[in-house]
């Protein structure tokens, strides 16, 4: 994969219903509604086909987006069995005030985001490419010691939609064996298809293979290089989707984990 191409792709996404930039420090100190969804563009969205409800329009979401509370987030995830007991999951805690954060790819950055989450004692989730993985063991490693979790992002980033059954096995098979072969532990039950492609059946197979398909809430667009401001105020409870290779990621995070964590949030791993 390239970086290119993911740009392309992701260029276009859309979360809907998060909080406009003037609304942050209202967002900090009350808790709102968060919204699941995720608009499929229209670059990718025709690469998809149809889809699984028979729905083709590119410019309605993939997944129907609505209105849900944290607290009834929580109660899903739990349900899908997203969630798994960890001395550092605040499963048990007020959903409201619930983050977690999760960094994809691998590619680059990764070391610097491990040492942030680190010093910040942020426990958060990687999904890592298979290929990351085999480039990065000393980084994996420290990752896995420290509490963080490894999930599965495909064995070379690959778009899971345009899979067969087989090639959706052969790709989460191929990161799983990276896990495995370089820090003794399995992806599973966390996958995160790249993109964010995913339909029924990219679903249906991964599950059959004992993976959740796991997407965000929150897209801090940081691979693109947006602010600090941009990923502070696309930060809330709820999944928060990162990169390795952001370019102000650590910032942002050194500038508001210390604020969120005044305000009562906790941070809990998938
Ligand atoms: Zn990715």
């Amino acid at each position: 994969m390239s970086e290119r191409d993911e740009s392309e792709v992701l260029n276009q996404e859309t979360t809907p219903n998060n909080p406009p930039q003037n609304e942050r420090r209202r967002f900090l100190t009350r808790v709102k509604d968060i919204s699941i969804g995720l608009l499929i563009p229209k670059s990718l969205a025709k690469f998809l086909g149809s889809y699984p409800d028979g729905d083709s329009n590119p410019n309605v979401p993939l997944v129907k987006s609505h209105q849900i509370t944290p607290t009834e987030l929580l109660a899903l995830l739990a349900l899908g069995g997203l969630l798994q007991s960890s001395s550092q999951a605040t499963v048990e805690a007020d959903a409201n005030k619930t983050i977690w954060f999760t960094f994809d790819d691998g590619y680059v950055g990764l070391g610097s985001k491990i040492a942030a989450v680190n010093a910040l004692q942020v426990p958060s989730t990687f999904f890592l490419t298979g290929q990351a993985i085999y480039a990065y063991p000393g980084d994996t490693q420290t990752l896995v010691n420290s509490g963080h979790v490894l999930g599965n992002h495909t064995w070379n980033h690959s778009n899971l939609t345009r899979q067969s059954a087989d090639g959706i096995t052969y790709q989460l098979g191929m990161c799983e064996d990276a896990a495995q072969n370089v820090v003794g532990v399995s992806t599973k039950r966390r996958m995160r298809p790249p993109y964010g492609a995913v339909n029924n059946f990219v679903r249906n197979v991964a599950a059959n293979l004992g993976y959740d398909t796991i997407l965000w809430n929150w897209d801090t667009r940081d691979w693109a290089g947006t602010s600090v401001g941009y990923i502070e105020n696309n930060i809330g409870p709820g999944i928060v989707l990162m990169h390795t290779q952001g370019r102000n990621t650590v910032a942002a995070l050194y500038d508001i984990i210390p604020a969120l964590t005044a305000q009562g949030y906790n941070f809990a791993v998938l």
